[in-house]
C-alpha cells in the first residue's frame, strides 16, 4: 500500500492574527485533504512577513508531501508570499509578460487601466507552474521543492475554492491512489450524547472507530461516518453503515443531511399537510424564528404569540388567569394551555407552548434557572414535558427551542403509525 500523504497549511495575512477574521481557508482545504485520505498534519497563520512566512514554509515542507499557502498573492507591498517562496526555497522570480497581458485586459475589460502595482502579481517563482484564476487577477503556482508540492493559492475564499475544485482536486485526484474518502451524515436530536454513544457502541466495533465520529452540540449531534475506496465499493458500505446507524439510533435520527431541525419538521409537516403556531414566553418566539428560516415555511407556519407577561398569556393566548395563580407561569399546566392557546386560537393543526426560566435571575429551589416547560397540542391530544437544560440563557433558550420542535417531530411521526 502506498502511504498516505501529509499536509500543511499556511494562512497568509496580518489581518488574521487580529481579533476581526478568522481563517476560514483552511476547512475548505482540509475538507478536500480528508475526502483524498491526505492527512492534515498542522496548520499556521503568518502575517504579511517574509520571514515569518519563510519559517513557517520551511518547517512544512520538512514533514509534509503537499503544502497549501493561502493569501499574499495580491498586488500591494504587503502581499509578499511570492517573495518568501522565492526566498525561502533559493529560487529566481521572473515577471511573466503573458500573465501580465492577461491582468490588463481584465482591467480593460471592466473600462479601467491596470495600475503598475498589479505587475506584482504576474511575478513567477523559477520552476512554477502557474494556476489559472477564473475568478480573479492573481495566478496561483504550484512547485516542487525539497521533495513537497508547494500550492500558493488565492486569500479571497471564493477564488480560493474554485482553485481547490478546479486545480487542486485533479492534482489529487492523479497523485493519490484513487481512494476517495466519503463522509455522510446522520443528525441526531432528543437523545444526550452519551446515551448516543452508549447506542452506536456495536457500530464501532463493526465499522472501526476511526470512522465514526459524534460531533455534539447541545440539544443536537452530528453523526459522522467515513468509508474509503473506489466508489463502487464505498456507496454500498456508506449506505450500509447509515442502515445500521438509524437501526441503532432509531426515531431520535431526523436527518441524513447535514441540517437543522426546523428543515426535518418542516419536511413532516408538509408531508402530514399539517400547519403549526406556536406560543412562546421564555424562547420570545425562537421556535416560530427557526421554523421561518425554512424557504417555502408559509405551507405549514401559520404564526406565533410571544407571550412574556402574565397579562398576555391571558389575554392572547387564553391561559385562564386562575390556572397562572395556582401553578405558576413556569409549569406543565401553563404549556398545555399556551399549546391550546397556539393551537385553538391561531385555527392550527399543532400548537406548541413554550414557558421556561432562562435565567440567570428569577430562579428558585423548587423550579431553578433551566426548568422549562414545553407542551404541543394536536389532533390526536397533547403532550408535555419538563426539562431542566444546562448552561446560560442563550443556550438555555436554544435547548427549549430544539426540544419544542423535537417534540413536534416525534408526535407528527407517531401519526405515521
Ligand atoms: P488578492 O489576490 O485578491 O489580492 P490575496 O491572495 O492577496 O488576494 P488577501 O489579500 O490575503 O488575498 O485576502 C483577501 C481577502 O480574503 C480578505 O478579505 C481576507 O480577509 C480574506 N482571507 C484571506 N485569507 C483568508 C483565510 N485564510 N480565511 C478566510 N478569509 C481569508
Ligand atoms: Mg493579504
Amino acid at each position: 500500500m502506498i502511504p498516505a500523504m501529509k499536509a500543511a497549511f499556511l494562512a497568509v495575512g496580518s489581518e488574521l492574527l487580529g481579533v476581526d477574521r478568522l481563517d476560514t481557508n483552511s476547512l475548505a482545504a482540509t475538507a478536500l485533504l480528508e475526502r483524498y485520505g491526505v492527512e492534515l498534519k498542522y496548520k499556521a497563520v503568518a502575517g504579511d512577513s517574509v520571514a515569518d512566512i519563510e519559517r513557517e514554509l520551511l518547517g512544512m515542507v520538512s514533514c509534509c508531501d503537499v503544502v497549501l499557502v493561502s493569501g499574499g498573492l495580491g498586488p500591494t507591498a504587503d502581499d509578499v508570499t511570492r517573495e518568501a517562496v522565492a526566498a525561502a526555497f533559493d529560487r529566481e522570480t521572473r515577471e511573466d509578460a503573458a500573465v501580465v497581458a492577461n491582468i490588463r485586459e481584465m482591467f480593460h475589460r471592466m473600462g479601467w487601466v491596470m495600475p503598475e502595482v498589479n505587475r506584482r502579481q504576474a511575478m513567477v517563482i523559477e520552476g512554477a507552474q502557474l494556476i489559472p484564476n477564473p475568478q480573479g487577477t492573481a495566478p496561483g503556482q504550484l512547485l516542487r521543492a525539497d521533495g513537497a508540492a508547494v500550492f500558493l493559492l488565492p486569500g479571497v475564499p471564493r477564488e480560493l475554492k474554485a482553485m481547490l475544485r478546479e486545480f487542486v482536486e485533479p492534482w489529487l485526484q492523479s497523485n493519490t491512489c484513487g481512494q476517495v474518502r466519503e463522509t455522510q451524515v446522520l443528525k441526531v436530536a432528543g437523545v444526550p450524547e452519551s446515551e448516543l454513544e452508549e447506542r452506536i457502541t456495536a457500530a464501532y466495533e463493526e465499522f472501526g472507530r476511526e470512522n465514526v465520529t459524534v460531533l455534539a452540540k447541545p440539544g443536537d449531534i452530528t453523526l459522522r461516518f467515513t468509508a474509503t475506496g473506489e466508489a463502487d465499493t464505498r456507496q454500498p458500505r456508506l449506505a450500509a453503515m447509515a442502515r445500521r446507524l438509524r437501526e441503532l439510533v432509531g426515531e431520535a435520527v431526523y436527518s441524513d443531511r447535514d441540517e437543522a431541525l426546523e428543515a426535518a419538521v418542516g419536511r413532516e409537516l408538509i408531508e402530514h399537510g399539517a400547519s403549526v403556531a406556536t406560543a412562546e414566553s421564555c424562547t420570545g418566539g425562537l421556535v416560530a424564528e427557526r421554523l421561518t428560516r425554512v424557504a417555502g415555511s408559509s405551507a405549514f407556519f401559520e404564526g406565533a404569540l410571544v407571550v412574556y407577561s402574565n397579562r398576555l398569556k391571558t389575554a392572547l393566548a387564553g391561559v385562564p388567569e386562575a390556572l397562572l395563580v395556582a401553578h405558576g407561569a413556569v409549569s406543565e399546566e401553563t404549556a398545555e394551555a399556551l399549546a391550546r392557546g397556539a393551537r385553538e386560537g391561531l385555527g392550527t393543526d399543532y400548537g406548541i407552548g413554550v414557558t421556561g426560566i432562562a435565567g440567570p435571575g428569577g430562579g428558585s429551589e423548587e423550579k431553578p434557572v433551566g426548568t422549562v416547560h414545553i407542551a404541543v397540542a394536536g389532533p390526536r391530544g397533547g403532550k408535555s414535558r419538563k426539562f431542566r437544560f444546562p448552561g446560560d440563557r442563550e443556550l438555555v433558550r436554544w435547548q427549549s427551542s430544539q426540544a419544542a420542535l423535537e417534540m413536534l417531530r416525534r408526535q407528527l411521526l407517531q401519526g405515521h403509525e
